[in-house]
């Protein structure tokens, strides 16, 4: 009878916990089925790579919801995970790498999202032979995919020049990397292990999008093996550290570097060598490694009085302004970000002005803390705004239809950037998903051709 009971109670008990589980369960369904509707309004779904589940394979243990270093973007649907806000995935790939039965695999955006990616080969290449594309200009945002992607890269080229060598030419380079953010330095250390002749060119500083992050930001990262160095095993650290220990491995190396140049056209000649173009001077290579990124030219307003001095794209140093009257434009993480730094020093007067009725695509965090600095007066959040005309001590506001005049010592604009697409025209490189098998056998039969000819044409007789 004992016994009996004793079972009867544990079962009890059981039952008790399992009902609590089950409506836990289902809390969180709702809360999941909430996100995904508000995610399907915010965006098409994932811009660049992101995870892809196997439905077939998931056992619906939620790890890969908890492990997303950007908050909701995997939530738990019907016991299986589902991406509910695509738009907030930059591809970390940590679920990935947590789920336990490997029911999840990174994948590039939909065809219809990269329509405006440009077409590239398995190897880098685009459709111009010889002409590659590596890091965030090909699709593939984060550092440690800008670092493989430019290392791998180098590979594929002097595996080629050591397949199909050709005598030297005077003044051409074997390599001409364009850009040093992450992509482009991991590009050239393994462009010196090689002993290529090869230039890197850079219209601004060494770093790239890095050497731009807001001071002291913490940079998260990936082990990753890194050129000239080996593996890199730090998980997160700051900007300025991240930097430091690029700067110590490129004096290490001799960097063949030409900074603040900018590189405005190249051209194929008939050899099949490359004339890189900038407004100083013209090299030449064999082969040309795009390494841009995609944050481009910071795109303007078009606003009168958007060309004095005062106003600003990028905010480095927040601390260098105290007690001054700021407008920063903009709706997501940077202009948030930049918002509540300057509100954080001293004697500050911060307006955040959007364009839009809410913030829709900030990271969870940025969220919750704007909101903050919103309800203790730190930061006077308008939404429904767009600015008029900036003046030398005021801005003009369009608040849902009618004007307001703030006075204004600073002005921050963060309307994204205007990604180099039209430069990638102009070098004739194809846009769009393709049939890479296609164009990677198309690419490699062109290149062979004219390796070929190139061989001819140095070999030939000068004169
Ligand atoms: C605010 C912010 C925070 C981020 N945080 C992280 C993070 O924590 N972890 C992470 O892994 N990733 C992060 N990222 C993403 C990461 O910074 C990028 O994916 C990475 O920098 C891409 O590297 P890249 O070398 O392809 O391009 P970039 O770093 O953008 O470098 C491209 C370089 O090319 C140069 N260039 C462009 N055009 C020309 C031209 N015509 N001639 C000569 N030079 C040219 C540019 O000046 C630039 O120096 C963040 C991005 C942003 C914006």
């Amino acid at each position: 009878m004992d016994t009996l009971l004793t079972y009867g109670i544990g079962g009890v008990i059981c039952f008790f916990f399992l009902i609590i589980y089950l409506r836990s369960l289902k809390k969180r369904e709702v809360r999941a089925r909430e996100a995904a509707e508000k995610g399907k309004l915010f965006s098409e779904g994932p811009k660049a790579q992101h995870p892809h589940i196997d439905n077939n394979y998931c056992i619906g243990c939620a790890t890969c919801t908890s492990v997303c270093p950007e908050g909701d973007v995997l939530a738990m649907i019907a016991g299986k995970a589902v991406i509910v806000n695509g738009h907030k995935c930059i591809g970390h790939g940590l679920c990935a790498d947590a789920c336990p039965v490997g029911a999840i695999t990174m994948v590039m955006a939909s065809p219809s999202m990269a329509r405006d990616m440009p077409q590239l080969t398995p190897e880098h290449e685009t459709t111009v032979p010889g002409m590659f594309i590596v890091g965030e200009l090909g699709g593939l945002a984060l550092i440690k995919n800008a670092v493989n992607q430019g290392r791998d890269c180098v590979d594929t080229i002097a595996a080629r020049i050591k397949a199909h060598p050709v005598p030297p030419m005077q003044g051409v380079h074997d390599l001409v990397i364009i850009g040093a953010g992450p992509a482009g330095i991991s590009a050239s250390l393994r462009a010196i292990e090689n002993k290529m002749k090869y230039l890197t060119i850079e219209r601004d500083e060494i770093g790239g999008t890095v050497a731009k992050y807001p001071r002291q930001k913490l940079v998260m990262t990936s082990p990753v093996e890194f050129p000239m160095y080996g593996k890199f095993k730090k998980m997160q650290l700051s900007k300025e550290n991240l930097l430091a220990f690029w700067d110590m491995i490129l004096n290490r190396a001799d960097f063949n570097v030409s900074t603040g140049e900018k590189v405005d056209d190249i051209q194929k000649g008939p050899d099949g060598t490359f004339t890189i173009i900038t407004a100083t001077n013209q090299y030449r290579s064999r082969n040309v490694v795009l390494a841009l990124g995609r944050a481009g030219e910071p795109r303007k307003l078009g606003v009168k009085g958007e060309d004095l001095p005062k106003v600003m794209y990028r905010l480095i140093e927040a601390d260098h302004y105290i007690n001054k009257k700021i407008l920063v434009i903009g709706g997501g993480d940077s202009a948030v970000e930049a918002a509540m730094g300057l509100a954080s020093q001293k004697g500050n007067q911060v307006t955040l002005s959007y364009r839009s009725e809410r913030f829709s695509r900030i990271k969870e965090r940025n969220a919750k803390r704007i909101e903050e600095f919103a309800k203790s007066g730190k930061v006077r959040v308008i939404f429904n705004s767009s600015p008029v005309e900036f003046k030398l001590e005021s801005v003009i506001l369009d608040v849902a239809g009618t004007r307001q005049e703030l006075p204004n010592d600073f002005v921050w604009i963060f309307a994204g950037g205007t990604p180099p697409t039209a430069f990638l025209q102009k070098v004739g490189i194809g846009f769009g998903s393709c049939d890479v098998t296609l164009e990677t056998s198309k690419a490699a039969k062109q290149a062979d051709a004219e390796r070929k000819q190139l061989a001819q044409a140095a070999a030939a007789p000068v004169g």
